[in-house]
Protein backbone atom coordinates (compact mmCIF):
# COMPACT_ATOMS: atom_id res chain seq x y z
CA UNK A 1 0.00 0.00 0.00
CA UNK A 2 1.39 3.13 -0.44
CA UNK A 3 1.91 6.07 1.95
CA UNK A 4 -0.49 8.35 0.20
CA UNK A 5 -3.04 5.53 0.95
CA UNK A 6 -2.87 6.06 4.73
CA UNK A 7 -3.93 10.02 4.66
CA UNK A 8 -6.96 11.76 4.10
CA UNK A 9 -5.96 14.37 1.72
CA UNK A 10 -9.45 16.05 1.77
CA UNK A 11 -7.82 17.56 4.93
CA UNK A 12 -4.91 18.87 3.07
CA UNK A 13 -3.28 21.83 3.74
CA UNK A 14 -2.85 20.83 6.59
CA UNK A 15 -2.61 23.53 9.92
CA UNK A 16 0.49 23.48 10.74
CA UNK A 17 3.03 26.04 10.28
CA UNK A 18 5.88 26.23 7.84
CA UNK A 19 9.06 24.21 9.19
CA UNK A 20 6.89 22.92 12.38
CA UNK A 21 8.46 18.69 13.07
CA UNK A 22 4.66 17.19 13.08
CA UNK A 23 4.51 16.42 9.47
CA UNK A 24 7.86 14.79 9.40
CA UNK A 25 6.34 12.37 12.83
CA UNK A 26 3.63 11.84 10.44
CA UNK A 27 6.02 10.86 7.71
CA UNK A 28 7.55 8.81 9.73
CA UNK A 29 5.07 7.10 11.19
CA UNK A 30 3.51 6.35 7.88
CA UNK A 31 6.18 5.12 6.98
CA UNK A 32 6.42 2.77 9.91
CA UNK A 33 3.00 1.24 9.45
CA UNK A 34 3.44 0.79 5.66
CA UNK A 35 6.67 -1.04 6.30
CA UNK A 36 4.54 -3.53 9.08
CA UNK A 37 1.96 -4.12 6.29
CA UNK A 38 -0.57 -3.32 8.81
CA UNK A 39 -4.26 -2.90 6.91
CA UNK A 40 -5.59 0.52 8.10
CA UNK A 41 -8.74 -0.40 9.42
CA UNK A 42 -6.96 -2.47 12.00
CA UNK A 43 -5.28 0.90 13.39
CA UNK A 44 -7.23 3.34 16.09
CA UNK A 45 -5.54 6.49 16.37
CA UNK A 46 -6.71 8.51 19.43
CA UNK A 47 -5.46 12.37 19.89
CA UNK A 48 -6.12 14.93 22.70
CA UNK A 49 -5.74 18.58 22.10
CA UNK A 50 -2.83 20.54 20.58
CA UNK A 51 -0.96 21.11 17.44
CA UNK A 52 0.61 17.56 17.29
CA UNK A 53 -3.15 15.74 17.89
CA UNK A 54 -3.98 17.36 15.00
CA UNK A 55 -2.39 14.25 13.19
CA UNK A 56 -5.02 12.21 14.24
CA UNK A 57 -7.61 14.49 11.13
CA UNK A 58 -4.68 13.67 8.68
CA UNK A 59 -4.46 9.58 8.75
CA UNK A 60 -7.42 7.22 6.95
CA UNK A 61 -6.95 5.00 10.43
CA UNK A 62 -10.14 4.75 12.74
CA UNK A 63 -9.38 7.90 14.45
CA UNK A 64 -10.88 9.53 17.76
CA UNK A 65 -10.25 13.58 18.69
CA UNK A 66 -11.24 13.77 22.24
CA UNK A 67 -10.28 15.96 25.17
CA UNK A 68 -7.23 17.44 26.51
CA UNK A 69 -4.98 15.04 27.97
CA UNK A 70 -7.21 12.75 28.14
CA UNK A 71 -6.41 10.73 24.77
CA UNK A 72 -5.29 7.51 26.75
CA UNK A 73 -8.29 7.05 28.64
CA UNK A 74 -10.28 7.26 25.57
CA UNK A 75 -7.78 4.75 24.00
CA UNK A 76 -7.27 2.96 27.20
CA UNK A 77 -11.36 1.76 26.44
CA UNK A 78 -11.47 1.22 23.38
CA UNK A 79 -8.23 -1.46 23.26
CA UNK A 80 -10.28 -3.00 25.97
CA UNK A 81 -13.26 -3.45 24.08
CA UNK A 82 -11.56 -4.21 20.92
CA UNK A 83 -7.92 -5.61 21.98
CA UNK A 84 -6.84 -7.05 18.32
CA UNK A 85 -6.73 -3.65 17.04
CA UNK A 86 -3.31 -1.24 17.68
CA UNK A 87 -3.24 1.72 19.04
CA UNK A 88 -1.69 4.93 18.61
CA UNK A 89 -1.68 7.95 20.79
CA UNK A 90 -0.14 11.16 19.17
CA UNK A 91 0.47 14.00 22.32
CA UNK A 92 2.20 16.77 22.51
CA UNK A 93 4.46 17.61 25.54
CA UNK A 94 1.84 19.73 27.34
CA UNK A 95 -1.10 16.90 26.65
CA UNK A 96 0.74 13.88 27.64
CA UNK A 97 2.96 15.61 30.91
CA UNK A 98 0.36 18.31 32.24
CA UNK A 99 -2.92 17.99 32.14
CA UNK A 100 -2.24 14.26 30.82
CA UNK A 101 0.15 13.10 33.09
CA UNK A 102 -2.04 10.94 35.54
CA UNK A 103 -3.34 9.29 32.36
CA UNK A 104 0.68 8.69 31.10
CA UNK A 105 1.74 7.20 34.50
CA UNK A 106 -0.80 4.96 34.72
CA UNK A 107 -1.12 3.57 31.46
CA UNK A 108 2.30 2.86 31.70
CA UNK A 109 1.87 0.91 35.16
CA UNK A 110 -0.75 -0.95 33.50
CA UNK A 111 1.21 -1.72 30.64
CA UNK A 112 -1.82 -1.23 28.01
CA UNK A 113 -0.99 -2.30 24.92
CA UNK A 114 -1.12 1.20 23.17
CA UNK A 115 1.90 3.30 21.58
CA UNK A 116 2.39 6.76 22.99
CA UNK A 117 4.16 9.44 20.65
CA UNK A 118 5.16 12.16 22.93
CA UNK A 119 5.76 14.80 20.62
CA UNK A 120 8.28 17.40 22.20
CA UNK A 121 8.44 20.27 21.26
CA UNK A 122 8.92 22.03 25.05
CA UNK A 123 6.29 24.67 24.44
CA UNK A 124 2.23 24.56 23.97
CA UNK A 125 1.98 25.50 20.30
CA UNK A 126 -1.61 26.33 19.45
CA UNK A 127 -2.62 27.99 22.27
CA UNK A 128 -0.04 30.62 21.47
CA UNK A 129 3.22 29.38 22.95
CA UNK A 130 3.05 28.93 26.94
CA UNK A 131 5.71 26.59 29.03
CA UNK A 132 5.00 23.33 29.06
CA UNK A 133 6.57 20.94 31.72
CA UNK A 134 9.27 20.28 28.88
CA UNK A 135 9.91 24.05 28.40
CA UNK A 136 13.30 23.26 30.96
CA UNK A 137 14.52 26.15 33.37
CA UNK A 138 15.85 29.74 31.74
CA UNK A 139 13.97 28.81 28.76
CA UNK A 140 11.49 31.41 27.37
CA UNK A 141 7.53 31.16 26.47
CA UNK A 142 4.58 33.75 26.35
CA UNK A 143 4.07 32.70 30.41
CA UNK A 144 7.41 33.03 31.17
CA UNK A 145 8.75 36.43 29.13
CA UNK A 146 11.64 36.47 31.76
CA UNK A 147 12.62 32.58 31.77
CA UNK A 148 10.00 29.66 33.41
CA UNK A 149 11.59 28.87 36.86
CA UNK A 150 10.17 24.97 36.79
CA UNK A 151 12.29 21.92 36.45
CA UNK A 152 11.77 19.63 33.42
CA UNK A 153 10.94 16.14 33.26
CA UNK A 154 12.94 13.25 31.82
CA UNK A 155 10.22 11.37 29.21
CA UNK A 156 12.56 8.44 29.05
CA UNK A 157 13.22 8.02 32.80
CA UNK A 158 9.48 8.67 33.66
CA UNK A 159 8.57 6.23 30.98
CA UNK A 160 10.97 4.02 32.36
CA UNK A 161 9.81 4.54 36.20
CA UNK A 162 6.07 4.12 35.65
CA UNK A 163 6.70 0.62 33.82
CA UNK A 164 6.26 1.25 30.44
CA UNK A 165 7.79 -1.92 28.82
CA UNK A 166 9.44 -0.06 25.80
CA UNK A 167 10.91 3.01 26.19
CA UNK A 168 12.60 5.02 23.36
CA UNK A 169 13.46 8.56 22.12
CA UNK A 170 14.56 10.16 18.61
CA UNK A 171 14.30 13.70 16.78
CA UNK A 172 12.49 14.81 13.72
CA UNK A 173 16.40 15.17 12.28
CA UNK A 174 16.64 11.66 12.53
CA UNK A 175 13.71 10.67 10.61
CA UNK A 176 14.87 6.98 9.19
CA UNK A 177 15.94 6.09 12.77
CA UNK A 178 12.42 7.45 13.91
CA UNK A 179 10.20 5.20 11.59
CA UNK A 180 12.59 2.05 13.07
CA UNK A 181 11.93 2.89 16.42
CA UNK A 182 8.38 3.64 15.12
CA UNK A 183 7.70 0.46 13.97
CA UNK A 184 9.37 -1.63 16.72
CA UNK A 185 7.07 0.69 19.17
CA UNK A 186 4.10 -0.23 17.54
CA UNK A 187 5.12 -4.12 16.92
CA UNK A 188 5.68 -4.41 20.57
CA UNK A 189 3.37 -6.25 22.85
CA UNK A 190 2.85 -3.61 26.09
CA UNK A 191 2.76 0.11 26.27
CA UNK A 192 5.28 1.78 24.05
CA UNK A 193 6.22 5.22 25.11
CA UNK A 194 8.50 6.97 21.71
CA UNK A 195 9.56 10.78 22.55
CA UNK A 196 10.24 12.63 19.49
CA UNK A 197 12.04 16.05 19.49
CA UNK A 198 9.76 18.10 17.32
CA UNK A 199 10.36 21.76 16.46
CA UNK A 200 8.09 24.31 16.98
CA UNK A 201 9.98 27.40 15.13
CA UNK A 202 7.01 29.45 15.70
CA UNK A 203 6.97 29.89 19.46
CA UNK A 204 9.67 28.12 21.12
CA UNK A 205 12.38 28.60 18.27
CA UNK A 206 11.55 32.11 17.88
CA UNK A 207 11.28 33.13 21.41
CA UNK A 208 14.31 31.23 22.64
CA UNK A 209 16.32 32.08 19.64
CA UNK A 210 17.17 28.89 18.17
CA UNK A 211 16.61 30.15 14.64
CA UNK A 212 14.03 28.40 11.86
CA UNK A 213 13.27 24.73 11.52
CA UNK A 214 16.63 23.86 9.40
CA UNK A 215 18.89 25.87 12.51
CA UNK A 216 16.54 23.63 14.81
CA UNK A 217 17.01 20.22 13.46
CA UNK A 218 20.51 20.69 13.44
CA UNK A 219 20.73 21.43 17.02
CA UNK A 220 19.00 17.94 17.44
CA UNK A 221 21.82 16.32 15.33
CA UNK A 222 24.65 18.30 17.50
CA UNK A 223 22.72 17.97 21.12
CA UNK A 224 21.55 14.16 20.77
CA UNK A 225 24.06 11.01 20.23
CA UNK A 226 23.47 7.39 19.94
CA UNK A 227 22.71 5.41 23.36
CA UNK A 228 25.75 4.45 25.31
CA UNK A 229 28.06 6.81 22.60
CA UNK A 230 31.31 7.69 24.16
CA UNK A 231 30.67 10.92 23.50
CA UNK A 232 28.90 11.16 26.46
CA UNK A 233 31.76 10.67 28.60
CA UNK A 234 33.83 14.12 27.22
CA UNK A 235 30.12 15.96 27.43
CA UNK A 236 27.38 14.43 30.06
CA UNK A 237 25.10 17.09 28.51
CA UNK A 238 24.68 15.22 25.31
CA UNK A 239 20.92 13.49 24.92
CA UNK A 240 20.78 9.97 23.95
CA UNK A 241 18.37 8.59 21.63
CA UNK A 242 17.55 5.19 20.68
CA UNK A 243 15.63 2.40 22.84
CA UNK A 244 16.34 2.37 26.34
CA UNK A 245 13.60 -0.55 27.56
CA UNK A 246 12.68 -3.39 25.43
CA UNK A 247 11.34 -5.98 27.80
CA UNK A 248 8.23 -8.64 28.31
CA UNK A 249 5.61 -8.42 30.92
CA UNK A 250 2.26 -9.34 30.83
CA UNK A 251 -0.63 -6.94 28.86
CA UNK A 252 -3.32 -5.79 30.80
CA UNK A 253 -5.85 -6.88 27.81
CA UNK A 254 -4.94 -10.45 28.18
CA UNK A 255 -4.85 -10.30 31.84
CA UNK A 256 -8.27 -8.56 31.94
CA UNK A 257 -9.28 -11.19 29.64
CA UNK A 258 -8.11 -14.45 32.13
CA UNK A 259 -10.13 -12.80 34.93
CA UNK A 260 -13.20 -12.60 32.81
CA UNK A 261 -12.95 -16.39 32.07
CA UNK A 262 -12.56 -17.33 35.40
CA UNK A 263 -15.41 -15.82 36.60
CA UNK A 264 -17.18 -17.37 33.65
CA UNK A 265 -16.74 -20.46 34.44
CA UNK A 266 -17.19 -20.33 38.08
CA UNK A 267 -20.82 -18.61 36.85
CA UNK A 268 -20.97 -21.93 34.77
CA UNK A 269 -20.18 -24.67 37.36
CA UNK A 270 -22.46 -22.54 40.04
S1 LIG B 1 2.64 26.59 16.62
FE1 LIG B 1 4.51 25.36 16.64
S2 LIG B 1 3.83 23.23 17.04
FE2 LIG B 1 2.04 24.45 16.36
S3 LIG B 1 1.93 24.15 14.14
FE3 LIG B 1 3.09 26.03 14.49
S4 LIG B 1 5.24 25.32 14.53
FE4 LIG B 1 3.97 23.51 14.79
Amino acid sequence: MAVKDYIRSRFFPHIWCPGCGHGIVLGGLLRAVDGLGIPKNDIVMVSGIGCSSRISGYVDFHTLHTLHGRALAFATGVKLSRPELKLIVPMGDGDALAIGGNHFIHAARRNIDITAIVMNNRIYGMTGGQFSPLTGPGLKATTAPGGTIDPMFDVAELARAAGATFVARTTTYHVREMSKILARAISHKGFSVVEIFSQCPTYFGRKNKEGGAVEMMRRYKEITVPVGSPDLQDNPELIERGVFVDRQMPEYCEEYDKIVRQAMERAAQA
